[in-house]
């Protein structure tokens, strides 16, 4: 296939949130640009999709704080913002009793100081110092129910590393990691996709829409780049190619641990590839359920599930993900619907199991769980990411792990760009996972696409 433009000024690799930030300030700049993504759509991993009458996001849903934080920035001032609401909170234990909250917020706080107190400066994940914690530590429960507690700690905590515990979540990461002050925003029922017009200036006059050029299904192939040659060599799965100065790739650590050793031609430097190997991602997914109207006591609503190992046996090795769901939310303004949270190890095997499996797995769950309290009624319509099979993401987020902290890795490593002898960038990289300090969210990938794009706009004066 011919090469159906020109060379550019810039490329810019995938149409997520960091990939559409860095196309708007390279087109307002006036830079000849294109962007190419792999998939049928813009987002990534913001994707809010029509579900039960209204939307779901499929991925990011929430802005985690307010101060500092680029979506609320561009967001609030156009009314598009409110305060996230609080759920009424319910724990569950697997056989359909309930347990009181204070016994989980009592546990978790103890939990909670030991990771605080804990020395940082070290490998060790965060697992092994609430594990060591909980065997010196007295609990006014029961020691089986104690251990059912630590085990929806883990999981609900994000800590991973469930078949190998160097894939825990380090400690080091935690002080890596900064949040944003305020209460979360969410997006009154329209859903995190509304952060991608705004970033097309779409919202709220689509007449103002930014010329911005994106080329769909466009997965790029080969990128074969030189510091000694004036131009990049793009191509594509569909046999295009392209041609540019300056290339920014946002792909994910996912999808770049696959790939990078036929994506880069020449190979990246070790200290990229070091950074590619070491940081992780981590896998979260969520399991939409319709229904034909609330079954459960009022919205929003939050159903913390402690499970028992004596509960666990009423599951087949194939249902054994289900054991592995540890929360059950309402959606904001989505009334009919409840979205089951599962993640690591048991994410990875429900994405293995057909939709219809899991639709049969999840009704048995909430019979067990609720029929003795409110009248439940079976799903009506399913629906459920599959963040690890998508082979253009391989994963929720970049996190960091015992591996990351033994083998060396950091987002200022991944997001060095490659510069010709001159200082000119000839390959750039964005995406959260190059973000320092918000990694894992659609700020820090925002943030990272405009630093990427002001660093080229800045060489091209
Ligand atoms: C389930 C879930 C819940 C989340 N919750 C929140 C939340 O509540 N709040 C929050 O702030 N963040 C949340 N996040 C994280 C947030 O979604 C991400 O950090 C952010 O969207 C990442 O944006 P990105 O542009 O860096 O990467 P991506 O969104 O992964 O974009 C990369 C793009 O590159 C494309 N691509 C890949 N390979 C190629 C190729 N070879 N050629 C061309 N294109 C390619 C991909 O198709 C993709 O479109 C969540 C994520 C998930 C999955």
């Amino acid at each position: 296939m011919p090469t159906p433009k020109g060379p550019m000024d810039v490329i810019v690799i995938g149409a997520g949130a960091a990939g559409l930030a860095a196309m708007r300030r390279l087109v307002e700049a006036g830079l000849r640009v294109v962007c190419l993504e792999a998939a049928d759509r813009i987002g990534g991993k913001v994707n809010t999709v029509p579900f039960a009458g209204h939307v779901v996001d499929l991925g990011a849903q929430e802005c985690e704080g307010q101060k500092g934080n680029i979506v609320v920035e561009m967001a609030k001032p156009l009314g598009l913002l409110e305060d996230l609401k609080q759920p009424e909170t319910y724990t569950f234990l697997s056989n359909g009793n309930s347990l009181q909250n204070e016994i989980v917020a009592s546990f978790n706080e103890k939990m909670q100081r030991f990771i605080d107190e804990a020395k940082k400066n070290n490998t060790k994940s965060i697992t092994e110092v609430v594990e060591e914690a909980f065997k010196s530590e007295t609990f006014n429960q029961e020691p089986a129910l104690n251990k059912s507690l630590l085990e929806w700690f883990e999981r609900s905590h994000e800590l991973g590393g469930h078949s190998d515990p160097k894939l825990g979540k380090s400690l080091h990461g935690v002080e890596e990691r900064k949040y944003c002050d305020g209460t979360y925003q969410m997006w009154k029922g329209k859903g995190m996709g509304t952060i991608l017009e705004l970033l097309m200036n779409k919202y709220p006059d689509p007449s103002k829409a930014l010329a911005i050029d994106i080329e769909m299904k466009k997965e790029v192939d080969v990128i074969n780049w030189n510091t000694e040659s004036k131009l990049i060599h793009i191509t594509c799965k569909d046999g295009s190619s392209y041609e540019a100065r300056s290339v920014i790739s946002t792909v994910s650590v996912g999808y770049l641990k696959e790939r990078y050793p036929v994506l880069f031609t020449p190979p990246l430097p070790k200290e990229k590839i070091d950074a590619i190997n070491n940081l992780d991602m981590f896998l979260i997914d969520k399991i939409f359920m319709e229904f034909p109207e609330p079954w459960w006591p009022e919205t929003p609503a939050k159903f913390q599930l402690i499970w028992r190992p004596e509960d666990k046996v009423n599951f087949t090795e194939e249902e054994k993900w289900i054991t592995e769901v540890y929360s059950m939310d309402t959606v904001d303004h989505n009334p009919n619907v409840l979205v089951g949270w599962i993640n690591d190890d048991g994410a990875r095997l429900m994405e293995k199991t057909s939709e219809e499996n899991v639709k049969k797995g999840m009704d048995k769950l909430l019979s067990m769980l609720f029929k003795d309290k409110f009248d439940v009624k079976p799903i009506q319509t399913l629906l459920r990411t599959k963040w690890q099979t998508n082979r253009f993401e391989r994963g929720a987020y970049s996190y960091r792990s015992v591996y990351t902290e033994e083998n060396g890795g950091s987002a200022e490593a991944l997001g060095k760009p490659i510069t010709d002898a001159k200082g000119f960038p000839v390959i750039c990289f964005a995406g959260e996972a190059t973000s320092p300090h918000y990694h894992a969210t659609v700020h820090g990938a925002i943030e990272t696409g405009f630093r990427e794009a002001e660093r080229v706009i800045k060489s091209f004066k």
